[in-house]
């Protein structure tokens, strides 16, 4: 909503207005798979003008500071305030008894109204005065990526939490991208073609409002490394990670130890 201020617009005599899936935003499809987009378009022919219901079509309100909760169309003009600086007496008194005309209110002793100088009325903000509005439809577009992931990680590297395997780089065993992806075949492994239709069975619901666009659907292995490492009557074991060689500890320290608890004597083994 704007307000009106003349001229043409795009109303419905210009054409139909587009139903929201017949927008054409090829121009503002992003590159697939990313994870949020959000875009807002004028749906064409979707202008109307409208009477500003804050002023009822008149372009000024009651003023707030002089009328304050006053119905609109009836308001008192001329409201004065008393000037702070004289409380009213349009004169100041000084400490050897003489007084001076008080120069904030010009010996007055009221002020008009700041806001709308005493007149009552004030421009109405949601018209600029205009009394019209400019009403239009705006299409909100989001494109989202939903995600559904899936570690089947040997029963060794079971203490690895799955959010280290989705860092980790791994092999690629498939990678496919299709309006609807089915599960991926392996000629030699039932295990794969059973982890790949249940990821593919997980996949997130769609909401009623969305549509597809593309779907990828891709499985990698990750080679795990289990390092135990014993001193004395002690060990501990730590993991290298995929095949970017991340390091993976259990309870590692959050922060840092000043060298009071046990992590340094491992380190220096
Ligand atoms: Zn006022
Ligand atoms: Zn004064
Ligand atoms: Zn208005």
């Amino acid at each position: 909503m704007e307000p009106y201020r003349g001229g043409k617009i795009d109303g419905i005599d210009k054409g139909p207005e587009l139903g929201l899936w017949e927008l054409d935003l090829r121009s503002e499809f992003p590159l697939l798979f990313v994870p949020h987009k959000e875009t807002r378009s004028k749906i064409p022919h979707s202008e109307a003008i409208d009477k500003c219901s804050d002023c009822a079509g008149k372009g000024e309100i009651v003023c707030p500071t002089c009328n304050a909760d006053r119905e609109p169309g009836f308001y008192k003009e001329n409201q004065m305030f008393k000037c702070p600086a004289c409380y009213g007496r349009g004169l100041i008194a000084h400490q050897d008894g003489s007084d001076t005309i008080c120069k904030n209110c010009s010996g007055k002793g009221v002020l008009p109204c700041v806001t709308c100088t005493s007149r009552g009325l004030v421009k109405c903000q949601t018209c600029q005065g205009e009394g019209s509005v400019l009403k239009r439809s705006v299409a909100i577009v989001k494109w989202k990526t939903l995600l559904t992931r899936k570690v089947s990680a040997a029963s060794s590297a079971a203490s690895v939490p799955e959010e280290v395997f989705h860092k980790a780089k791994g092999v690629q065993l498939c990678n496919t991208q299709a309006y609807q992806c089915n599960p991926a075949f392996f000629a030699d492994s039932y295990f794969l073609n059973k982890f790949s239709s249940d990821v593919i069975g997980d996949r997130s619901p769609v909401p009623p409002a969305a549509r597809i666009i593309c779907e990828r659907h891709a499985i990698s292995v990750v080679p795990v490394t289990r390092v135990t490492m014993a001193h004395r009557n002690s060990s501990f074991s730590f993991y290298i990670v995929g095949l970017s060689r991340d390091i993976y500890i259990k309870d590692y320290p959050k922060q840092f130890c000043w060298g009071l608890c046990c992590c340094f004597d491992w380190l220096s083994i």
